[in-house]
This record gives structure tokens, C-alpha cells and sequence, in this order.
């Protein structure tokens, strides 16, 4: 028997060999226990790497560099989260845990910011993001080459293949074999679904579409001091249990573990730069007090609104126009997906509430498909939106009133899919700096967005699969909502500085000590969830830097 063969009948679950966060946490608190004795770094002190902001980018990539000795502190605007304290199972009671600062929206199909979009504190936007982690397809690094639209990544997805693997088992991801793209398997056994999804499930399969359980970055039994998912559904608000992953329990606790400071309350307002054109580190504001923290390279990890805003708004005599903004390119590509719902009525109640709203999903219309009439594709996943997402659903559908409090009575036979629709990347989609200033003193961002016709034909198309999936399973009423979801994009990779910001080592061009490193480094989006890919992407920089194939 080969090696291969008997790993995959190993029993019980493979622990990653150098990530020891599950076994640090401790099984009677859900803080970090680590954050008690911190490092703890002077300002004045030159650390290896500065990082702005600790989510899924900036925290994995502090964990790798950490294991190698670097120092670094990670400046994190928002709060140090104690599960116990802070987090409640109330879905009108969480919104501390979004990104709310103002913002200004613009364009012919402005993006509702706020509570849909980003985090702000320790772990970031993965403190409350559904779950999905599947992997991008290798096509979404070659769109361009193989669909003449978006554009191609200065890597390929097979780059990244090592590090999804890594990522996909320090989660740990749970989930059927996957067929779809590069065909994997996971390596936590899919969870049980809902009633809400096996319903789902049925109507897919009746409508002729493959579907698979999972993917979920939630364990499916033992692994590490982790508690296990108790299917209650408040993933969206933060898993106060502790069994969703997230930087917070995946990533963090190693990294602090390893000489890690993750310093709280401390919202970076400029990257300083020195005569040379290097970066000297980071300005930031901690309670009303301008602060500088010295570091010999510094990583903008802030998120495809932040990130861009930050680089912008660090002007001076050598970069008058922002950083790495020689060529007009940062802020500029910025990505939603589109994200319609519509939810099918059953006789049998089917209570979507009572699980993680991510279970089951098909990437059966991923890829481009010319007969559709449009470039790129869309996936389907299950979602279960709770009594105020719900009655935001029922609104839009344009029911209000009686109907509205008659529909939100018969809230249990109903249950939600969801699309992921692959919009494009176009130039005029950007960040760009408001005259307002917010209370630390920088510029807001405001956020243009307009869709192409090729955005429409594959929103509308994929609605109307959503509506022959709940009509061919025998559905009695159907409720849409026409939303967006995730950001990517801002900073984008590429292979030149007049069509991109970084390096396909995340290097800002024509600044050798400052990177990104977040989801604003993505030239395309896919159709995909991005948590897993950012994290991926974090984890081969670090491997390049710790292995000094990148220097700084
Ligand atoms: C409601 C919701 C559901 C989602 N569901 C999914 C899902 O199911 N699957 C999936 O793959 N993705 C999902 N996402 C998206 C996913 O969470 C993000 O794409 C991902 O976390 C982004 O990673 P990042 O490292 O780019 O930024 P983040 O994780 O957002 O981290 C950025 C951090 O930087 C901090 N920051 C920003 N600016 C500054 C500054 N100037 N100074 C200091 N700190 C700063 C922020 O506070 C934040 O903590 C969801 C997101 C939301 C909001
Ligand atoms: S359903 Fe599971 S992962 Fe989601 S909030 Fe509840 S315990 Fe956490």
C-alpha cells in the first residue's frame, strides 16, 4: 500500500504540524489565553514587522513569521474580543463586531456597507463570516487568457495549492469530496445538515444540479481543546462557543504563543515613509493619542476598503498621491459579489435557523458556459437568514405590513438559497478619499460601484436557476432579495506597476520594505468565498519571507 493510500485510512483527526493554536486554547474560557502575557513591544523598538490589522491576511501571515523567530506587532484598530464578555447569541445585538465607521457609496449600483462586508477587531471579518472556505478554481487565476475578461494573477492557483491544503487542515475544513475545479477531498468528514438543507438538497437535485455538503471551516469532532459546533446558527454573529474557525482560535493563539503582540485599540492612520523611499513604520491612533510604532517592514493587512484607504491617505513630498499610487492604481478594481437569495415555502416546517447557515452547495455553473450568454459563473449555497435578516428578505420581495407580519409568522417553512455570482473587475469600481474626516483624523473612504452588462446577465440568469430549483422541488411561494456580498480587490496583484499595486510577492511597487497582504490583493474573485484563499495567500508570503525568498 502506498503512503497515500494509508493516510487516507488514518482514523480521527490529522493535527497540523506547526500550528499548535487548538491546543492552546483553554476549555473552560474562550479568550485567547495568551493575551496575558503578550509581548509587548516599545514604540521606539524596531520590530521585524509592522502589520496593520489582524484578520485573516495579517494574522495567519504574524503566525508564520512568528514560528520563525520574527518580531511583530500587529496594530489592530478595533477590539481584543472575550468571547465571554463581549458576544451574545442575539442577532440584533452584535454589531459591534461590523466595520460601521462612515463611508460614502456612490455609482449607478452602490454597495450597502456596514454590517454584510467587514469586521472590526481581533480575527477581523472572520469573527463573523458564514463559514464556506472552498477553494478558487484554477481558472480564476487566467480569466482573462481563458474568457477575455478580468485579468490574470501573477500566480496560479498551483501556488497556492500547497497552502490551501495547509489552511484547509489548520481550520480544519469540513466537507464532502469535492468535484468541482481541482477535485480534493477535506479532511474532516461532512457535518449533518438541517431539515432547511436537505429540502435545499432535494430541490437541486430535482432541478438536475450536483450538490455537495460542506465546505465549513467548523471541525466535525475532536480537534485540539476546540469545542464542537452545537448547531445553534449564530455564526453570522460571532461564534461565542468558540467552534467556528477564525484567526481567532486558528491562528492568533500561535501566533501570540510565539512573541506576537497584538496591540488592540490602535487604528493605523499613515505607513511613514524615510528620504530613501523606505518605510520607517506605522502612525497610528490609540484613544485620541498619535502614536508611531518603528518596524523594518510593514504589512498592510486592513481589507479591501481599509487597505487602500490607508495607503492613500500616507502622502508626503516623495509620494504625493498615496503610496505605491504612482500609476493611479490603488483603490481602483475593486469587487462584489453578487449575492440574490430566494427562499422557497414548504408545508413541513423546516426551522433554517437551527445550524450554520453554510451546509450545502454546487459549483455546477462556475465556469464560463457560452450558451449562457455571459463570461464566468455563479455557485449556489445554502444560507439561513435569522427573524431580522428574514424580514429584510420579505421587504425587499416588497411585502410590508400584514403580508409582512404573516410571512415573518410563518418563518419555519421556509427555507434559502443563495448565489455567489462572479461580478468582474473594472477600473472605475474604486476607493477613493471623501472630503469628511472621521474621528481619527484620516479622510473616509467613499466606495463607487456600477455593474457591466455582463454583472446583470449573471445575476438575472442565476436567479431564475434559483427559482427553477424551488419550483422543480415543489415549492408552494418563493421570496427574492437582490443583495451583495464580500469585497475583494483594491491593491490588486500583477506582473506591472501600471496595472497593479504589489507584486506577486505582495511588494508594493517601487517600495521594497511595504506589502499587502488581504483580500485587496485579489485581481478576480470567482465565484468563491475569499476567507480560505486570503488565508492561503498569507500563508505562502510567510513561507517566502521566513525562507528569504522575499527580503526586506
Ligand atoms: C457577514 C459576512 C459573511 C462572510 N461570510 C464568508 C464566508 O462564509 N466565507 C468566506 O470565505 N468569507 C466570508 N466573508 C468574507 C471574509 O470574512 C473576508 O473576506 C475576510 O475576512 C477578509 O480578510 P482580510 O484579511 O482581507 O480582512 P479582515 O479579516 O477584515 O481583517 C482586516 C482587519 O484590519 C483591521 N483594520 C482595518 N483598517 C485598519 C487600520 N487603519 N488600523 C488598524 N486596523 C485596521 C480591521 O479592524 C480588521 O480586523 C464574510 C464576510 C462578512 C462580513
Ligand atoms: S452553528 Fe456551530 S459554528 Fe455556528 S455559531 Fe453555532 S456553534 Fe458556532
Amino acid at each position: 500500500m502506498s503512503r497515500e493510500d494509508s493516510k487516507r485510512l488514518w482514523k480521527g483527526a490529522r493535527f497540523p504540524e506547526d500550528n499548535d493554536s487548538a491546543f492552546l486554547l483553554d476549555v473552560h474560557e474562550r479568550g485567547i489565553p495568551g493575551a496575558k502575557r503578550m509581548a509587548s513591544y516599545a514604540d521606539d523598538h524596531e520590530v521585524d514587522l509592522v502589520i496593520v490589522g489582524a484578520g485573516a491576511g495579517g494574522s495567519t501571515l504574524a503566525q508564520r513569521l512568528a514560528r520563525h523567530g520574527w518580531k511583530i506587532v500587529i496594530l489592530e484598530s478595533g477590539p481584543f474580543w472575550d468571547p465571554d464578555k463581549d458576544w451574545i447569541s442575539d442577532e440584533a445585538g452584535q454589531h459591534k463586531i461590523y466595520w460601521t465607521a462612515n463611508r460614502i457609496i456612490g455609482g449607478e449600483d452602490p454597495v450597502e456597507l456596514g454590517k454584510n462586508n467587514s469586521g472590526h477587531g481581533v480575527g477581523g471579518s472572520m469573527i463573523h463570516y458564514a463559514g464556506y472556505t472552498p477553494r478558487f478554481h484554477p481558472s480564476d487565476f487566467e480569466t482573462h487568457t481563458r474568457d477575455g475578461v478580468g485579468a490574470d494573477w501573477p500566480i496560479s492557483y498551483w501556488d497556492l495549492k500547497p497552502h490551501y491544503e495547509k489552511v484547509e487542515l489548520e481550520l480544519p475544513v469540513a466537507g464532502q469530496d469535492w468535484p468541482w475545479g481541482d477535485p480534493h477531498r477535506y479532511p474532516h468528514a461532512p457535518h449533518p445538515i438541517s431539515g432547511a438543507a436537505e429540502q435545499a438538497r432535494r430541490g437541486l437535485r430535482q432541478a438536475g444540479i450536483k450538490v455537495r455538503v460542506g465546505p465549513v471551516g467548523i471541525p466535525n469532532g475532536t480537534f485540539g481543546n476546540r469545542p464542537h459546533c452545537i448547531y445553534r446558527g449564530f455564526c453570522l454573529q460571532a461564534c461565542k462557543v468558540n467552534a467556528k474557525s477564525s484567526p481567532f482560535v486558528t491562528h492568533l493563539p500561535d501566533a501570540i504563543e510565539h512573541g506576537v503582540e497584538v496591540r488592540a485599540g490602535s487604528h493605523a492612520v499613515r505607513v511613514e515613509v524615510d528620504e530613501g523611499g523606505r518605510c520607517t513604520g506605522v502612525t497610528y491612533d490609540s484613544g485620541g493619542r498619535q502614536r508611531f510604532q518603528r518596524g523594518a517592514a510593514v504589512v498592510v493587512a486592513g481589507y479591501s476598503i481599509e487597505s487602500p484607504r490607508l495607503l492613500l491617505n500616507s502622502t508626503s513630498k516623495r509620494y504625493p498621491d498615496g503610496l505605491a499610487n504612482g500609476h493611479d492604481q490603488v483603490g481602483r478594481y475593486l469587487m462584489v459579489q453578487g449575492a440574490t437569495q430566494v427562499a422557497g415555502r414548504f408545508p413541513d416546517p423546516l426551522r433554517q435557523y437551527k445550524a450554520p447557515p453554510p451546509e450545502i452547495s454546487s459549483e455546477d455553473f462556475y465556469e464560463t458556459d457560452e450558451g449562457r450568454g455571459f463570461a464566468r459563473g455563479f455557485s449556489i449555497q445554502t444560507v439561513g437568514p435569522l427573524p431580522i435578516a428574514w424580514a429584510e428578505h420579505v421587504l425587499a420581495d416588497g411585502h410590508w405590513g400584514h403580508a409582512l407580519r404573516a410571512y415573518m409568522r410563518d418563518y419555519n417553512h421556509w427555507t434559502t438559497l443563495g448565489l455567489l455570482c462572479e461580478l468582474l473587475p473594472h477600473a472605475e469600481n474604486r476607493i477613493t478619499l471623501a472630503d469628511e474626516t472621521d474621528q481619527h483624523g484620516m479622510p473616509v473612504a467613499r466606495f463607487d460601484y456600477t455593474q457591466s452588462e455582463n454583472d446583470r446577465a449573471n445575476i438575472a440568469y442565476g436567479g431564475r436557476v434559483l427559482e427553477q430549483v424551488w419550483e422543480a422541488a415543489g415549492a408552494q411561494d418563493t421570496l427574492r432579495v437582490d443583495r451583495y456580498a464580500h469585497l475583494v480587490g483594491g491593491c490588486r496583484m500583477g506582473s506591472a506597476p501600471e496595472e497593479s499595486v504589489v507584486d506577486s510577492d505582495h511588494r508594493a511597487w517601487g517600495i521594497p520594505n511595504l506589502f499587502v497582504c488581504d483580500g485587496s490583493t485579489m485581481p478576480t474573485q470567482g465565484a468563491a468565498n475569499p476567507a480560505l484563499t486570503i488565508m492561503a495567500l498569507a500563508s505562502r508570503l510567510g513561507e517566502r519571507m521566513a525562507a528569504q525568498k522575499v527580503r526586506t
